[in-house]
């Protein structure tokens, strides 16, 4: 249903109530004029009459009835109105307009009849004589012979009422002219009241929109100049709170979002509250809006929902780990805890979701790093024991086998000795940060020359030679012992892996913001599937070639990490019986 305007309840309103007021005005001062009309014809009647009295006395005493009549009708003339003269028995001695003989007896008129009891009447009615309405006044007065006549004066009535009827015209011109007005300051009046209302209206709904900047006009009544202000207040009091919200909001989003865990909260319908976008990831969601979905349809995993439906049905935080094998093998640890609400009552639960996937990695890691140290070293220990306890029960005795098992003895010693060494090396670079390494700019071709010489004594012994094309001025910023030692395992492996009377080749050049270093073997090369794990701790393609070589499977370990500590890397390309060609990348001096 349309509402109508304010304005135009109030407007017709005014207006009835002006036209009422002016329509009760104009009848009761009309009828007011009326009466002072009348009253004032009544009295000019009555001084008309008190005048001609004296006269026509005289001439009714004469009885001279000619002269009589004469004097009436100029006497009526003069007097503008009918002149009757009554006798005492209601018959007629003179009359202005008609002849006295004929008219009938006037005893009876309301007028004669009050003149008669000695008082003067008036009356107003329709007249049988002149067959019109007459204004009438009635005196006694002295007549003729010690008698008494009544002397009557008459007015025809439309006369009076044309009198009246010019006034009531110019009342209705001012009514008229009043009622305009009013109008015009009636619909004034009721703009003004409904005006603001109005704009009120217009700025509340720019506050249901978010919109405060603009401020309500404060009218001076006081009803609607409080309301105006009540309703800025409000506006401001609502602004500063959204204001807050919307901030709330956001950091809380941004925590949220920010957060390493997954967090899911859930009400006791099992629908979402809210769900951040590390939870998405996890479960590989991707809902749109997931708030007020129920939870298997953001979250597609029966683990979780038994989880969930636990923790509702229980006020104790929970605690459970959920292995997820969608994309890869990712381990989670899922804790609940009770979600209040505003009252303090349980409205639902929250869950985080801890990735341990990379805790659980590094565990095993260690766990495997134990059980293939423990073993790597238990093989020498094994035999050395074994060889001292053959020593003892006789060996001893027997100098050339006593020799021969003593020397296997300081082999296997020297093994314990390069696993330990390597070891060593290898935990010192892995907790080597960047900041603590001291580096420094070193010219290349000095750093390589002497991993060269550290490993010629069993290059020599394989006649394997080298060749060796290092720009002179090529420099590095490195920690040149780390990457000594670095170059000394790969060249160690290169001599390691190669058949006797080959060459290893070894290049070095600038390429974009690092200095590439090539080291070239016509050695036993690398099967393309084994070429990713050979630089995990103790990997080795062929382990008695690799033992019977003097390796521990740390080599390249130590140089991966060597490079992670430079931020620098290190790639393989090889292929079995094509030899291998083991690339470093340097940071540039
Ligand atoms: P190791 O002490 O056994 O040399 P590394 O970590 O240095 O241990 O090397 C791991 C494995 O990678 C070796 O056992 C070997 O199988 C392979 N490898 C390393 N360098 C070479 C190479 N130049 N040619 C062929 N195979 C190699």
């Amino acid at each position: 249903m349309k509402r109508p305007r304010l304005l135009w309840q109030l407007y017709p309103t005014y207006l009835l109530i002006t036209v009422l007021a002016l329509l009760a005005v104009i009848w009761v001062g009309a009828g007011f004029l009326r009466q002072f009309y009348f009253s004032e014809t009544v009295s000019q009647l009555e001084i008309n009459a008190r005048l001609i009295s004296p006269q026509l006395q005289e001439a009714a005493t004469l009885s001279h009835p000619e002269r009589l009549h004469a004097l009436v009708a100029d006497l009526a003339r003069q007097a503008g109105a009918r002149i009757t003269l009554v006798r005492w028995d209601g018959t007629i001695l003179a009359d202005s307009e008609e002849d006295s003989q004929t008219m009938d007896n006037h005893a009876d008129r309301p007028e004669i009849m009050r003149a008669l009891d000695g008082e003067q009447g008036v009356s107003r009615r329709f007249s049988n004589t002149l067959q019109k309405n007459l204004i009438y006044l009635a005196r006694p007065m002295p007549g003729p012979d010690q008698t008494k006549v009544v002397l009557r004066l008459a007015i025809p009535q439309p006369a009076f009422e044309n009198a009246l009827r010019g006034v009531y015209g110019k009342i209705a011109l001012s009514g008229l002219v009043i009622f305009l007005l009013s109008a015009l300051v009636s619909y004034l009046v009721a703009r003004r009241i409904s005006q603001p209302l109005v704009e009120m209206k217009q700025s509340a709904e720019a506050f249901a929109r978010g919109d405060f900047s603009r401020k309500l006009w404060v009218p001076r009544t006081v009803e609607i100049g409080g309301l105006a202000e009540s309703l800025n207040q409000m506006a401001k009091e609502l602004d500063e709170r959204i204001r807050t919200i919307t901030r709330q909001r956001a950091e809380q989003e941004a925590v949220f979002g920010s957060m390493q865990e997954g967090v899911l909260a859930v009400d006791r319908e099992e629908r979402v509250i809210d769900v951040n976008p590390l939870a998405v990831e996890l479960f590989g969601t991707a809902v749109d809006q997931p708030q007020g979905r129920s939870l298997p349809e953001v979250i597609r995993n029966p683990q979780v929902h038994a989880f969930v439906k636990n923790a509702l049905n229980t006020s104790e935080p929970q605690e459970e780990e959920i292995a997820l094998y969608e994309s890869g093998e990712r381990f989670l640890v899922a804790r609940s805890a009770v979600l209040k609400d505003e009252q303090g009552g349980a409205r639902g639960v929250v869950v985080v979701f801890n990735d341990i996937t990379r805790r659980k990695q590094l565990e095993n890691i260690r766990r495997d790093f134990v059980a293939n140290v423990s073993h790597e070293l238990k093989t020498p220990i094994t035999l050395i024991q074994g060889f001292i306890e053959t020593l003892h029960e006789g060996a001893l005795d027997n100098p050339a086998e006593a020799k021969r098992f003593l020397k296997i003895i300081w082999e296997h010693s020297q093994r314990l000795h390069a696993i330990v060494e390597d070891l060593l090396s290898l935990s010192r670079v892995e907790q080597m940060k960047e900041s603590q390494m001291q580096t420094q700019e070193e010219i290349l071709s000095n750093i390589v020359g002497q991993a060269i010489a550290a490993c010629q004594p069993q290059a020599d012994a394989k006649e394997i030679t080298f060749a060796v094309t290092i720009p002179p001025r090529l420099s590095v910023r490195v920690n040149a012992v780390l990457v000594e030692q670095a170059l000394v395992n790969l060249i160690d492996n290169a001599v390691k892996f190669s058949e006797a009377k080959t060459e290893i080749c070894l290049q070095a050049k600038s390429e974009g913001p690092d200095i590439r270093v090539d080291i070239q073997d016509q050695g036993c090369g690398i099967e393309a599937q084994e070429q990713g794990r050979i630089f995990e701790r103790f990997y080795r393609v062929d382990k008695a070639r690799s033992r019977k070589a003097g390796g521990t499977g740390l080599g390249l370990a130590i140089v991966k990490h060597i490079m992670n500590a430079h931020q620098g890397r290190i790639s393989v390309a090889s292929a079995p019986g094509q030899g291998s060609t083991f690339t470093v990348y340097l940071p540039k001096a």
